[in-house]
């Protein structure tokens, strides 16, 4: 065998690290889930991979997790015989951190540790596999990939490095084993070696899991017979999308949802839903509580898991969900679907085309009842997620009703709420035709524009719209109950009633006579900037102000147009 290297974590990774080695999160349990739920995902991995591959020789007969615990050593091993991981595996997913905004919210994570409020932070991050360093000073894993020969034997104390060594043989699958700090009440550490401590917190977080977690109990012998170890399964394996909703605790959803969803806080919504009739399916959709980090990077990951019959199929089921509803997270058991089924045929999967419609109308509907029913659980959607959903009255022409009722935006109403549609109409003054907005970069920005002058003069609402997609959406979208959404920094404005234009028109007339000279003269000098100077009707205070002909792009839509690489 080679000797050990030493290697450094990445800065980002290291950093978690030390976040989790002095981690003052007071439930320390989890991070039994964390690893159960990385060796169940290890399973699923392992049984999609002989399903594709029918050349790669392994067994997939007896897919499970085995917890192991040594009282002397004081020494906790989970493992399991799922798909494992080459060397190079090892040192990209378990010695650095690929997310998009890692940096950032570090930053903040270290913020608020030191303000001693990280919990809900940690939470957001999910840190997964690292949280072993909250209860272990030392941690060493074994892994081997499935079809690979070698192993890689992988250890650490957490503090900035970590050996790693090859193996000569280790079984399929990965063992991480714990070396636990001692258990100490005032630390929150329970004496994760003791049987019971172990089923408790296996029932609580990790029943649903569909394999099973098995460990090696000691049964005191009867009537003086020698103690028998037996081998007891810890979960129930009840997949919890099968069994009917008034039979399930809020508190087993969310266990659920921080398996599949990898993440640490409750989900804001459980959607629970069975299709019957020609395609019967089961979905157990979650409306996370806090937006992902990536949620608008292009590698982000997506929500939904695709099953069959029970069977895990795929992660990231893209033909379920649109777009614009990446944030959803969750499970589908399709029962009538080939388990060889691939995600080109999916796509064109009527059948799959029809659930996902049943599964957007239902969590539009959800989030509807939300804005109408619990306007405080609203808000946090929106300020979440609402920037992806606009993407939808984009894409989704079959629901834009719905989404133009859930939509909310800034406005000029009232400097602290936001409206919606239908409340900006029901403000509209007698002879407003039209629904006015503007758009740009922040809100302070648009309510300093000159565009807004004398829309204030007449009592008009602006809706201010500072996200790139708003432009996107406005412009498709066109009028809103019939009445048109109208940028007032484009073309001409018109705000005046009948016999106001009459007069306008008039005084307009006479200042063009009048300023004929200084127009022309303007139009000339400034001929390499501007395509025209005119005079304008919608300032009151400010000389002048650059406006866009009514079929340019803006600014921003310029913006955004080079950033999807048009
Ligand atoms: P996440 O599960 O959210 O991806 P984790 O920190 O829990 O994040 O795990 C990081 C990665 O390490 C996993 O995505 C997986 O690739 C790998 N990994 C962790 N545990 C195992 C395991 N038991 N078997 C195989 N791969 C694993
Ligand atoms: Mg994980």
């Amino acid at each position: 065998n080679d000797r050990p290297e030493t290697l450094e974590f990445q800065a980002e990774a290291r950093q978690l690290l030390q976040l989790m080695v002095h981690s003052i999160y007071s439930n320390k349990d989890v991070f039994l889930r964390e690893l159960i739920s990385n060796a169940s995902d290890a399973l699923d991995k392992l049984r999609l991979a002989a399903l594709r591959d029918k050349d790669l020789a392994v067994d997939t007969d007896d897919l499970h997790v085995t917890i192991e615990v040594d009282r002397e050593a004081r020494t906790l091993t989970v493992r399991d015989n799922g798909i494992g991981m080459s060397r190079d595996e090892v040192v990209s997913v378990i010695g650095t951190i690929a997310k998009s905004g890692t940096a950032e919210l570090l930053r903040q994570l270290r913020e608020a540790q030191e303000a001693g409020a990280s919990q809900e932070l940690i939470g957001q991050f999910g840190v997964g596999f690292y949280a072993a360093f909250m209860v272990a000073d030392r941690v060493e894993l074994t892994t081997r990939k499935a079809g690979e020969s070698g192993g890689t034997r992988w250890e650490s104390t957490g503090e900035g490095t970590y050996t790693l060594g090859a193996l000569d043989e280790a079984p399929q699958g990965t063992a991480v084993t714990l070396h636990l700090k001692p258990a100490d009440t005032e630390d929150n550490l329970h004496d994760y070696t003791a049987e019971w401590t172990i089923r408790e917190i296996v029932k609580r977080y990790s029943d649903f899991i569909a394999h099973p977690i098995r460990m090696a109990v000691e049964r005191p012998g009867a009537d003086g017979a020698e103690a028998t170890t037996e081998t007891v399964t810890l979960n129930s394996m009840k997949a919890l999308w099968a069994r009917p909703r008034g039979e399930v605790e809020p508190a087993e959803y969310h266990e659920f949802y921080k398996h599949v969803g990898h993440d640490w806080a409750d989900p804001l919504e459980t959607i629970h839903m069975r299709g019957e009739g020609t395609f019967e399916y089961e979905a157990l959709l979650f409306i996370p509580s806090h937006a992902p980090i990536d949620l608008f990077s292009p590698q982000g990951r997506r929500g939904v898991q695709l099953y069959v019959k029970r069977v895990f199929i795929m992660d990231d089921c893209d033909a379920l969900m649109p777009n614009y509803l990446r944030f959803v997270k969750g499970v589908v058991d399709a029962h009538d679907l080939s388990l060889n089924i691939s995600r080109e045929i999916l796509q064109q999967d009527r059948q799959i085309r029809a659930v996902r419609r049943r599964l957007v109308k239902k969590v539009l509907a959800t989030v509807k009842d939300l804005k109408t029913d619990q306007p405080e659980r609203y808000r946090t959607f929106w300020t979440e997620f609402g920037a992806a959903v606009k993407e939808g009255l984009v894409d989704d022409a079959d629901n834009r009703d719905t989404l133009l009722e859930i939509v909310s935006v800034a406005s000029t109403n009232d400097p602290a709420e936001l409206t919606d549609l239908a409340g900006y109409v029901g403000r509209m003054r007698d002879g407003q035709a039209d629904i006015y907005y503007v758009t740009g970069e922040n809100r302070t920005t648009l309510e300093n524009s000159p565009h807004l002058e004398a829309f204030r003069a007449k009592g008009y609402e602006v809706l201010l719209l500072t996200d790139p997609v708003d432009e996107v959406w406005v412009e498709r979208v066109g009028s809103y109950q019939g009445r048109t959404l109208r940028s007032i920094a484009k073309g001409e404005v018109d705000l005046d009633t009948e016999e106001e234009r009459g007069e306008a028109e008039a005084q307009r007339e006479r200042q063009r006579t009048e300023y004929a000279d200084l127009l022309g003269w303007l139009t000339g000098v400034l001929s390499d900037s501007v395509k025209e100077v005119r005079l304008s009707a919608r300032l009151t205070t400010s000389p002048a102000c650059v406006v866009g002909d009514a079929h340019d792009l803006t600014p921003t839509l310029e913006k955004l147009y080079r950033a999807m690489g048009h």
